[in-house]
């Protein structure tokens, strides 16, 4: 007699759509971890750290641009 060896794997009911699959990875989108916006200027900055764009921290300006 010849023993069947045969290996069951979990078999998708359904195909999924391409609306599907699009709909399901609409929220993997990456967001760069350690970075916050500026509230004055809208840079990407490091968190708790003074703009290096526009030198303002918490809406106040702490360094003066020399123009
Ligand atoms: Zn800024």
């Amino acid at each position: 007699m010849m023993e069947l060896n045969i290996q069951l794997f979990a078999v998708p009911f359904r195909k999924v759509s391409k609306t599907r699959k699009r709909m399901r990875r609409a929220h993997n989108a990456l967001t760069a971890e350690g970075t916050t916006t500026c509230k004055n200027c809208g840079a990407v900055i490091k968190p708790h750290r003074v703009c290096p764009k526009c030198g303002t921290y918490k809406g106040k300006t702490v360094i003066e641009e020399n123009a």
